[in-house]
C-alpha cells in the first residue's frame, strides 16, 4: 500500500516540504479556519508556463469522516510533483505531460479540525461499527444515543439538546457555530470554491467523498448533479461520459466493484434543498460530479479506499488532457 498521510500535521508537513522543493509546480495557499488549521488549496501546474489557456480541474473533499481522499490526493500531488509515489515507488503517470498542459487545484482536506478529532487515521471496518461510526461523524444524541442531526449550520446557544460529543463532520467556525462544509457557504470549503471560481474557469471539479453502502458487495460509485436534469445538454454529456470512464476504470482497479449505475443525487426534502441552494448557482455553468468510496468496511481496506480514490482523479486527469 502507498504510504497513507492523512492526519493534518502530516499534511502540513508534506505541503510546506514540497512548496519549498518545488516552487515551479506547486503553489500551496491556505485559508485558517476557526480551529487554527490551514485549509490548503493547492495548485499544481508548471507555473512558469502561460496558465489561463490549459484546461483545469478543482479536486476537493469536504468531509472529515472520510479520510481516504486525502491520502488519495496527497499521493497524486507528490507523484506530479517528485516523481515517485510517498512511499518511493516511481510514478506511472505521464507527469511532466500533466504539469505541462493542465492546471489542477486540490483541497486535500475542507476541515482538518474534524480529521485531527477522528479517533483513527482511517476506518477500516475493525473498531468501530457503523452506528458507532455514523456518532462520531455527526456527534451522539443525548436522546437515543445514536448519531445526532444533520443541519447546515447550528449554534451550541441555541440547539437544545446539544450533542454529548460533536461530529467531526462538523466545521466549528465562530465560538459558537459550527457548519456542514457542503451545504454551508461560510464552511472553508465554499470558502475556497467560491474564490477558485472567481478567479479562472474550472472545466470539471471532482467531489470526493465516502459513504459505508449498507447492504450491498459495492465499494465505489459515481453521483450526478441533483439538478442534472436542468443543465445545460453540453455539461450533461460531459459528465455522464467522465463518470462512466471512472466506473469503468475502477472496473480494473483490484477489488473494485462499482456501482453500474449512475444517477443525480438522490436526497429529497431538506438535504435535497441544501445542495440546490448552496450548489445551484455552480451547476449551471461547471461539469461537477462525485465519487462516493465505501468507508469503514473489512471488504474495502485502506489501501483499496486509496486506491479507488485516486484512480477518479487520475482519470478526470486524462479527461483533460484528452480534449474531453
Ligand atoms: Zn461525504
Amino acid at each position: 500500500m502507498s504510504k497513507w498521510v492523512s492526519r493534518p500535521d502530516d499534511v502540513d508537513a508534506l505541503v510546506e516540504k514540497w512548496a519549498d522543493e518545488f516552487p515551479q509546480y506547486l503553489r500551496a495557499e491556505s485559508k485558517t479556519q476557526y480551529g487554527g488549521h490551514p485549509v490548503w488549496a493547492l495548485t499544481v501546474t508548471d507555473h512558469e508556463q502561460e496558465s489561463d489557456q490549459k484546461p483545469a480541474a478543482m479536486f476537493f473533499k469536504p468531509h472529515a469522516h472520510e479520510p481516504a481522499p486525502i491520502a488519495a490526493q496527497m499521493n497524486f500531488i507528490s507523484q506530479l510533483l517528485t516523481g515517485q509515489e510517498l512511499d518511493g515507488t516511481p510514478t506511472a503517470l505521464p507527469r511532466e505531460e500533466i504539469l505541462a498542459n493542465t492546471v489542477l487545484c486540490l483541497m486535500p482536506d475542507a476541515n482538518p479540525a474534524g480529521t485531527a478529532a477522528a479517533p483513527v487515521d482511517a476506518w477500516d471496518g475493525s473498531q468501530y461499527t457503523n452506528e458507532e461510526f455514523w456518532a462520531w461523524m455527526r456527534g451522539i444524541d443525548p436522546e437515543t444515543g445514536k448519531m445526532w442531526k444533520r443541519v447546515d449550520l447550528w449554534d451550541d446557544t441555541v440547539e437544545e439538546p446539544l450533542p454529548l460529543r460533536y461530529g467531526i463532520v462538523y466545521e466549528q467556525i465562530s465560538e459558537h457555530e459550527y457548519v456542514e462544509p457542503n451545504r454551508h457557504h461560510r464552511s472553508s470549503l465554499f470558502r475556497w470554491i467560491l474564490e477558485l471560481r472567481e478567479r479562472r474557469k474550472w472545466d470539471r471539479m471532482l467531489s470526493l467523498h465516502q459513504c459505508e453502502f449498507t447492504g450491498t458487495v459495492e465499494n465505489a460509485m459515481m453521483i450526478l448533479p441533483c439538478l442534472y436534469d436542468e443543465q445545460p445538454a453540453e455539461l450533461q454529456e460531459m459528465e455522464s461520459a467522465w463518470a462512466r470512464r471512472i466506473v469503468e476504470a475502477w472496473e480494473e482497479v483490484p477489488g473494485g466493484k462499482p456501482r453500474q449505475e449512475i444517477a443525480p443525487l438522490g436526497y429529497t426534502g431538506q438535504q435535497r434543498q441544501y445542495f440546490v441552494d448552496r450548489w445551484g448557482e455552480i451547476y449551471k455553468d461547471s461539469a461537477i460530479i462525485t465519487s462516493e468510496i465505501r468507508n469503514n468496511s473489512l471488504p474495502c481496506p485502506p489501501e483499496l479506499q486509496q486506491a479507488l480514490n485516486e484512480k477518479a482523479i487520475e482519470v478526470t486527469v486524462a479527461e483533460l488532457l484528452d480534449g474531453n
